[in-house]
């Protein structure tokens, strides 16, 4: 971080750069500057858009073809999450056997840098091993160290134009990515320190960031950068395992999902310390706990709760409405027990089931 893109273009010198990027885009002051940075060094450029929001493996797999029909040596991600985890897998997949599936193939490093420029200050995955694309309906997580950006730029203005859903949303993903990595399994004290100060920013800057002030739109792509940080090191917990249903089920946002989800475990946890399965034990649950309660700017552990759900209410989101009963089945038979196992407190498939009837207000 904190080259510009003309000095990152110049050191790369690049002979032919794939842009993967939203239509969006085009109407970024950004996207000119960067098409001027390319012309400079003298490379050719090529735009892959031909993607969707949670993107679909297909969509890769067209744009490996793009990046190898025009030989290219450079890519730059600029998006939210969708473009940048579009991006990390065409240069995770672009050098495997192109009759195989890419998803069932062994990733072998190669050595085409990625610049990756956030649209939106949430999925922090700019920073993260981890692209999400979806196959066949179904959700794979593609992880490997060399897919993280290699350089980030971070520009505020670049937030100006969401859509005011996009930027709550997109806020509380990395609220929630910070709140999940304190308290999974996996955190450490490096993570933590990340963890809270992403939640330090988010708290710090929220009220700039929704009013689309330069510095709250700085600090809010800085919180999503560092939860970014965090995650990449412990992984997400059974709020997002369980947020992705949510998602296809009711058409919600991914972290307007994670939202709903992370509102109900975290008193879920407090209250049932007995189930930890953490191997620090049911004492390192507590003073976790109690760590991220003044990471909150709280005293205690209810106080957080309390505050993390008047943020909630505050943003005045839409609720998801139950249709029909079966959905509870669909539901809790839908999460993923990898994530769950990053979850400190253990969750039986009634507590889940128990879960989602709180979200959807059946109890
Ligand atoms: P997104 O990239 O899907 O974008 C949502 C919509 O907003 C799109 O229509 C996009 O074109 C538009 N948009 C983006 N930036 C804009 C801007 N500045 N102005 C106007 N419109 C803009 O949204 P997202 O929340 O950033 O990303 C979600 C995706 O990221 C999901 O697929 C999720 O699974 C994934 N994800 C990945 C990681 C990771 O570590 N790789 C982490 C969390 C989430």
């Amino acid at each position: 971080m904190g080259r510009s893109i003309e000095q990152i273009l110049e050191k790369e010198n690049p002979k032919s750069v794939l842009l993967v990027c939203g239509k969006s885009f085009h109407h970024q002051e950004l996207y000119k500057r960067l098409l001027g940075a390319i012309e400079g060094v003298g490379a050719s450029i090529t735009e892959f858009m031909d993607f969707t929001p949670n993107p679909k493996y297909e969509s890769v797999v067209e744009g490996v073809e793009v990046f190898l029909a025009n030989r290219c040596d450079f890519i730059i991600a600029a998006g939210g999450g969708s473009a940048m985890d579009v991006a990390k897998c065409i240069k995770l997949f672009w050098n495997m056997d192109k009759k195989e599936n890419y998803l069932k193939q062994k990733i072998t490093e190669n050595k085409v840098p990625i610049l990756a420029i956030p649209t939106t200050a949430g999925t922090g995955s700019e920073a993260t091993q981890f692209a999400v694309i979806y196959y066949e309906g179904t959700k794979q997580s593609v992880s490997h160290k060399s897919c993280i950006p290699d350089y980030v730029v971070l520009e505020p203005s670049l937030l100006e134009s969401l859509p005011a859903y996009q930027k709550k949303v997109t806020m509380l993903d990395a609220l929630c990515h910070a709140i999940e990595s304190y308290w999974s399994v996996h955190a450490t004290d490096t993570s933590k320190q990340y963890a809270v100060e992403a939640i330090q920013k988010i708290l710090r800057h929220r009220k700039g960031y929704l009013q689309n002030t330069e510095e709250g739109n700085r600090g809010m792509l800085q919180a999503a950068n560092v939860a970014g940080c965090a995650i990449n090191l412990t992984q997400t917990t059974a709020g997002h395992a369980m947020c992705y249903k949510l998602t296809t089920l009711y058409g919600l946002s991914h972290g307007h999902a994670a939202a709903l989800c992370v509102q109900v475990l975290w008193p879920y946890m407090v209250t049932h310390g007995e189930d930890c399965v953490d191997p620090r034990g049911t004492a390192y649950l507590q003073t976790m706990f109690q760590g991220l309660s003044e990471a909150m700017g709280c005293k205690h552990v209810e106080e957080a709760i309390a505050k993390y759900r008047d943020l909630l209410k505050e943003l005045s989101l839409p609720s998801p409405v139950l249709k029909e009963e079966k959905e509870l089945t669909i539901l809790k038979t839908s999460v993923n027990p990898v994530r769950l196992k990053n979850n400190p407190v253990k969750l039986s498939e009634d507590a889940i089931e128990g879960l989602y009837r709180e979200i959807l207000h059946l109890v």
